[in-house]
This record gives structure tokens, sequence and C-alpha cells, in this order.
């Protein structure tokens, strides 16, 4: 090691990993993983601002954060919703450098069942909204001169796939591409894009898939053999939004137990 690397100081964890200052905005936040990111983010210390369609669940999910919490209407499908949030904010001198495209829906069914309009509704909510999103929030960073960093909410189904999720796997699928071409156009402006790939994660709306047979089946396919918990992943959502990650750019972090190193 030379003396100069060796002279170095490094900043102790909760420095490093410090959102102080730093303002957050996460769609599809009233609630699952949108919500927990919200609480991770807040936890670390960025004001945050939970955006969705759903006005009331916002309000009382962001009374519940109490201080550096707020609630916004925005529809990922609606660039003109995506434009007012943000003219909101920047009205009272608020710019979002913390942004985390989580909005995402499934239509589950075989693909030759699969119409045109869930086909437009998935792509719509999971890649169109990611796009539109980041653009208009680079747009007000670029504008203030501001660094920011780009979370894109993807899935291990934009990697690998599974059945009756074309258009979800589709879009997941584009999403991390979406993700490098964005990271290369927007890193000269200190913006940061990079990806997180959950796998399979227990919430509210899947615990009762996962006491099935078949969920069941699922779980053993998973070399740690079990689900991720929301928890599990903090420390990479908040590795790819603090300065911790402040290298990290394009990439993706895959947070699945070992489900897409399944042996074959
Ligand atoms: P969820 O259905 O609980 O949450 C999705 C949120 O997106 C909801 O709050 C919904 O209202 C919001 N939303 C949908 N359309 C919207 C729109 N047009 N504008 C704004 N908000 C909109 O699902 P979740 O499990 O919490 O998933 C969150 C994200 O994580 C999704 O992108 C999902 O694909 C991804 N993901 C989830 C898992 C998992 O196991 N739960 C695994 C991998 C990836």
């Amino acid at each position: 090691m030379s003396d100069k690397i060796a002279e170095t100081t490094f900043p102790g964890a909760a420095e490093l990993f410090s959102l102080a200052g730093r303002t957050a905005l996460i769609t599809g936040a009233s609630g699952g993983l949108g919500l927990a990111f919200a609480h991770m983010l807040h936890g670390a210390g960025a004001q945050v601002i939970l955006a969705a369609r759903n006005e009331a669940r916002l309000a009382a999910a962001a009374a519940a954060l109490g201080e550096r919490a707020e609630a916004a209407r925005l529809d990922v499908t609606d660039d003109a919703s995506i434009d007012a949030c943000l003219a909101g904010l920047a009205a009272r001198g608020v710019v979002a450098d913390i942004i985390v495209n989580n909005a995402g829906i499934a239509a589950p069914k075989p693909a030759i069942e699969q119409s045109a309009a869930d086909w437009d509704a998935v792509l719509a909510v999971n890649l169109r909204g990611a796009f539109l999103v980041a653009r208009a929030a680079a747009r007000r960073l670029i504008a203030a001169g501001r660094p920011g960093s780009i979370i894109n909410i993807a899935s291990i189904l934009g990697i690998r796939v599974g059945s009756h999720l074309a258009s979800y796997t589709a879009a997941k699928a584009g999403l991390l591409h979406l993700t490098r071409s964005l990271a290369i156009e927007f890193a000269r402006h200190q913006i940061r894009v990079n990806a997180l790939a959950p796998g399979y994660i227990e919430t509210d709306m899947n615990s009762g898939f996962f006491a099935t047979e078949a969920g069941q089946a699922m779980i053993r396919r998973i070399p740690q053999r079990r689900l991720g918990t929301p928890r599990d992943l903090a420390g990479p959502l908040l590795l790819l939004a603090s300065d911790a990650g402040a290298h990290m750019t394009g990439a993706t972090i895959v947070v699945d137990g070992g489900h897409t190193v399944n042996s074959i």
C-alpha cells in the first residue's frame, strides 16, 4: 500500500451513508416497497416526498413519518402530472436529488391472453413512467446545477424470466438497459443512475401466495431458502442513494438470496 493510500482517512459508516440535506422523491410510495423505501431514506436523514396517485393514503403515510415527510400527487403515466409535481416543489425551492422509480404493476396471465391494453399498461408504468420521471427530475437537477442519484426498482424478472409475465419481464429488462443508457448521458451532470433488482420480497400483497404449495416450492428454488424482506433492500438502497456509492453509475444490484444463480 502506498503511503498516500495508507494516510487517507476514510469516513465512518454513519457519515458515508448520511442523507442529511438530501431530498428523495419516491414514486408509488403509498404502500408496499415504496413506503418501505421512504422509511429507509427518511431514517438516513433525507427529506422524503411520497408520490403516488392516492392522495388520502399518501397523506396518512407521510403523517406517520412525521417531520421531513410530505405527500405529492403524481401519476407516472402522465407527463403533465410529473411536471406539475416537480414544479410544485421547485416553487418552494425544493429540488429532488434522490429519485426512486418504484411505481410498478404487472398483468399476470398467459401471453396469448394478454391484450394490447394489458401490454401498454404494464409498459406505461414500469418503463415509460420510469423514463418520464427520470427525465423530468434530471432536467430540474441540471438546471439547478445539482448532483443527484436516480434509482430504478427493477426485478430479477428483468434478468431471468417467469411464465405469465411477458409484459412485466420485458418492461423490467428494458428498465435495466434504460438505467445504463441514462447513466452514460447523465454522468457529465453528476447524476448517477442505477438499478436495484430485488428477488421475491414478502409483502402484504404476496404473502398469501407464498403460503401455498406453489409458493413454498418457489422458495425451495432460492439458494438461501427464504424470501427477501423489505429490510434486506435497505443497505443496497442506501448505498445507491448516498455518497457511499459515489462512483457507481449504470450498475444493477441484485438482492435475491441467490435466486438468479440457482443451479440448472
Ligand atoms: P405494490 O403494488 O405494493 O406497489 C406498487 C405501487 O406503485 C403502488 O403504491 C401503486 O399505487 C403504485 N403505482 C402503480 N401505478 C402507478 C402510477 N401510474 N403512478 C404512480 N404510482 C403508481 O408493489 P410492490 O411489491 O411494493 O412493488 C414495488 C416495486 O418493486 C415495483 O416496481 C415492483 O415491480 C418491484 N418489485 C417488487 C418485488 C416484490 O417481490 N414485491 C420484487 C421485485 C421487484
